[in-house]
């Protein structure tokens, strides 16, 4: 049933959206229900008469709560999961509210220029060129396609080739540098892109994870050609960052591409204490990021950033008669995202950084990172849990022993599964350099010291629990 605007379904949604906020610090923080349950009490055969938009909303509500992850809460740590400041939440309403497409100027100048205004801010937060085109995208996995675009564009261009018209199953062959840790965004970008699995060469890392510059000096020297090499700021499970300033010196000088997927681990770079992980990023020529992880705002939220626009926009750019295009100044937003028509993400990242401002966003950056470390310090204290990383952002990664008293992989499994069931936080699971582990990150502006603490004593007692 289509009725007139009226304030009765938004305020419905609101109270509801309000609640939910309300208590996403206390709430169970994993999902309740089954497949089964959430399919009984959402689906049934397609509805043929409408319903009331009110009852709509409220069902919805209801019938979703119990699949409902409280990712948003200050003790969610898995994966790597900013929750949404609430202005950001605030924002994002006002954003659909518009629905307003910055795909074209003339489609929305209002989000045009917020575009690129943000675009200018995100470049100084992070230290970046001042020319770089920033393209507002889902994510960072849609980032690093757009930027590696960019990279295959640009190097087939130097070696005498328009990829853009003449495609790549005729093209010079590209060569692509990895590193042993490359996580598999950057994999799957490069895959719709005409690059295979095993066509990259992967560069050994060291034990947290870092491409080492010497391995990258001497697998480049093997071969020649239009070279990209991607870099990584913020190992997903170590936290740590390539060495980008002597990775991008090695690599410019035999003429690659960098590219660098920083999907969290790039915000380093607005923190000055802890720029130097990140030392000489600015010397890359392309930067994958998300503001839906470490910048706490909803999602979907990815930043594709290009020093060299002329690239960026000749790989994804449209034309077409009818796609008006205004004076040179008008930004045209499909010229630097892999999408035509989408939604005006950038509204809430506008309000993150109004609200918060430079300094804000260094803070709450640095306060996570403080945290992972009194994580890491907490868990360390009990007896058979052992810190695997050397925790230097905001990921910890945890073992637990045994009945032998060494790390266990079943162990650790077990105590993940037991962790997840708890519900006072949760906390996901990987296979670190061949050992299980528990993967802790620490990326939400809601964190309190204390959620650490009540989080740790949790882990430690299901631990406990196993063990006894
Ligand atoms: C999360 C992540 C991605 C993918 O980002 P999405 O926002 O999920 O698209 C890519 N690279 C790294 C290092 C990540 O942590």
């Amino acid at each position: 049933m289509i009725r007139p605007v009226s304030d009765t379904v938004l305020s419905a949604a609101h109270r509801l959206a309000s609640a939910y906020l309300e208590q996403a610090s206390t709430r169970h923080v994993g999902g309740q229900s089954t497949r089964d349950e959430l399919l009984k009490a959402l689906g049934g055969p397609l509805p043929i008469g409408g319903s009331d938009p009110v009852e709509v909303i409220d069902r919805l509500v209801r019938d979703a709560d119990p699949g409902i992850v409280a990712s948003i809460g200050p003790r969610y740590f898995g994966f790597v999961t900013g929750g949404a400041v609430p202005v950001t939440v605030a924002a994002d309403w006002i954003a659909s509210a518009w629905d307003q497409n910055p795909g074209l100027y003339v489609l929305s100048p209002a989000v045009a220029v917020i575009e690129d205004v943000v675009a200018g801010w995100l470049i100084e937060l992070l230290g970046l060129p001042p020319n770089a085109g920033v393209g507002f995208v889902t994510g960072c996995h849609m980032a690093n396609f757009t930027c590696l675009a960019a990279a295959r564009h640009e190097v087939l261009r130097r070696a005498g080739w328009n990829v853009e018209t003449h495609g790549l199953q005729r093209a010079p062959r590209v060569r692509i540098l990895v590193g042993g840790e490359v996580h598999v965004s950057a994999v799957g970008a490069l895959r719709f892109l005409g690059f295979g699995a095993e066509e990259l060469e992967s560069v050994p890392v060291d034990g947290q994870g870092r491409m080492r510059a010497d391995a990258l000096q001497a697998a480049l020297g093997a071969g020649d050609g239009p070279t990209i090499v991607c870099a990584q700021a913020g190992n997903v499970s170590t936290g740590a960052s390539d060495p980008v300033d002597a990775i991008v010196s090695i690599a410019h000088a035999r003429n690659a591409w960098v590219h660098v997927d920083g999907a969290f681990g790039l915000w380093a770079a607005a923190v000055p204490e802890l720029r130097s992980q990140v030392h000489g990023i600015e010397r890359a020529d392309s930067w994958a990021t998300d503001a839906h992880k470490w910048l706490n705002v909803p999602y979907d939220s990815g930043l594709a950033m290009v020093a060299d626009p002329a690239p960026h926009r000749a790989a994804m750019g449209l034309r077409a008669s009818y796609l008006q295009r205004g004076t040179d100044e008008e930004r045209i937003g499909m010229d630097w995202v892999p999408e035509s028509s989408r939604r005006a993400r950038v509204i809430p990242l506008y309000a993150l950084i109004r609200t918060l401002g430079r300094d804000g966003i260094a803070g709450l950056i640095r306060r996570n990172c403080a945290q992972a470390r009194r994580m890491a310090a907490r868990l360390a204290r009990a007896p058979g849990v052992t810190i695997l990383n050397e925790v230097v952002l905001n990921q910890v990664l945890v073992q637990f022993a045994g009945e032998n008293g060494t790390g266990s992989d079943d162990m650790t499994r077990d105590v993940i599964a037991r962790v997840q069931a708890e519900g006072t936080c949760w906390a996901g699971g990987a296979v670190w350099q061949g050992r299980h582990a528990m993967r802790i990150s620490v990326s939400n502006w809601s964190t309190t010291d204390a959620d650490i603490d009540r989080s740790a004593d949790a882990m430690v007692a299901c631990y406990n629990a196993r063990v006894s």
